[in-house]
């Protein structure tokens, strides 16, 4: 593939207090795009200054939502004894980019190769180097992109879109440490249903979450609990994060059948965990189930995954009048351990012996 670079002519400052960076609100200089026509296929890859992106009103998108993302980071390394960091690199990448074509597949949005993504990635970045941050906790968020542009305001796949990278450096998650959070469980708003986009990511789910989280946040807690969308019996996942539950030393998370999105970091965290000989089950898993280890006892941890927070302990949890609170509202020793160990490959602290990072440029 042959990228064509344009570099911006009015570089911005990098932020240089990493500590004040917080979440997707800087973005770095650049920006990768790519264009699609039905008749062309997928053409004009480019490099271009960050910038406004001019769309028709009538852009369908806008309209129907036809639209995907992902959502990755790259780390750089710390090496010991150096203050300005080792090399840079990305974390499964991989998996993003093969669950972006499985996203575009429902979606009925062209697919990319998984090597062109990744090509043009490793590219973007080399470029905007100097954005990846270099203090511990810190990254640069990646968010590539594909929509539907054609101007028109019918129902059907559109037939013309852009797939733009965006990059935006970002602080460590928990500003404080690994601090567990509240969660509140949704009874009236659902999710997903099996069949429907649950599984992807695209647009239209995260809007459809809104009215719950407000919902959350008047009991001033963070996150929601999704039930499943039939019984709303069932654990799905929370917030934009998988879940998961120690009782007696079983870890559990909920199995995938469609309308639970299967996250790198569940994956990874499974994986971890099957490699330690811990006992893991995907399975279902009724929010009756953990009322009733935690009035017996045995609710051991609850932590959600994902790229954004890695780990994310949950101190509380509220299920209509049962307020429940878990391991005293610590951080459990597998939610650490599991932190410890993910962040550590990240970062270049701990061997990746599991052939999780890809080096993208010193
Ligand atoms: C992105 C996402 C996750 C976590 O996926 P990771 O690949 O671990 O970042 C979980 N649930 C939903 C709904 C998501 O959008």
């Amino acid at each position: 593939m042959n990228i064509k670079i344009t570099k911006t002519l009015t570089p911005k400052a990098i932020p240089t207090d990493e500590s004040a960076l917080g979440f997707g609100r800087i973005f770095s200089d650049h920006m990768f795009i790519m264009n699609y026509k039905a008749d062309k296929g997928w053409y004009d890859p480019r490099i271009v200054p960050f910038g406004d992106i001019s769309l028709s009103p009538a852009a369908m998108v806008l309209h129907y939502s036809q639209t995907i993302f992902e959502g990755l980071k790259a780390y750089r390394t710390q090496t010991s004894g150096s203050s300005d960091g080792g090399k840079i690199q990305l974390f499964r990448a991989r998996d993003n980019f093969k669950r972006m074509n499985l996203s575009a597949r429902r979606m009925v949005i062209p697919e990319i190769p998984e090597d062109i993504a990744i090509e043009a990635l490793k590219e973007l970045i080399k470029l905007d180097r100097e954005w990846v941050p270099k203090s511990d906790g810190a990254s640069l968020y990646i968010r590539p992109f594909i929509f539907a542009a054609d101007p028109f305001i019918g129902v059907r796949p559109g037939s013309e879109y852009m797939f733009v990278i965006i990059t935006s450096p970002s602080g460590p998650y928990y500003a404080t440490g690994l601090n567990p959070v509240g969660i509140y469980v949704e009874e009236n708003y659902v999710r997903a249903v099996k069949g429907g986009t649950g599984y992807t990511k695209t647009g239209g789910n995260y809007a459809a979450s809104l009215a719950g989280q407000v919902e959350a946040q008047k009991h001033n807690l963070a996150q929601v609990l999704w039930l499943d969308g039939i019984e709303r019996k069932y654990i799905e996942e929370v917030g934009a994060m998988n879940i998961f539950f120690v009782i007696n030393n079983e870890i559990i998370t909920p199995e995938l059948q469609g309308s639970v999105l299967e996250g790198i970091t569940r994956k990874s965290v499974l994986e971890l965990c099957r490699k330690w000989d811990m006992k893991v089950t995907e399975r279902k898993i009724s929010i009756q189930e953990i009322a009733d280890a935690y009035k017996n006892g045995t609710l051991q941890e609850v932590f959600g995954t994902g790229t954004a927070a890695v780990i994310s302990p949950v101190g509380f949890l509220k299920w209509g009048e049962l307020a429940m609170e878990i391991n005293n509202n610590k951080i459990g020793e597998i939610s650490a351990k599991l932190y410890q160990t993910l962040t550590g490959i990240q970062y270049g602290k701990i061997v990746d012996d599991m052939g999780w990072t890809m080096e993208v440029c010193d």
